[in-house]
């Protein structure tokens, strides 16, 4: 099972997704997350991403 992201890390974590991944990260900031947060969580939940 590859639980590897995209990138090359290790883990496909949503905190990594979020804030460290160089392929998929939001390209705004955690302000603009929390005014955007429906938008953001949509963008989220888009990706193919495993939450826990
Ligand atoms: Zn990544």
């Amino acid at each position: 099972m590859d639980e590897s992201c995209d990138c090359g890390h290790e883990s496909r974590t949503t905190s990594h997704t979020v804030n460290e991944c160089s392929l998929r990260a939001f390209t705004g900031s955690v302000h603009d997350i929390h005014q955007a947060r429906e938008e953001a969580v949509k963008w989220i939940e888009e990706l193919d991403v495993v939450t826990l």
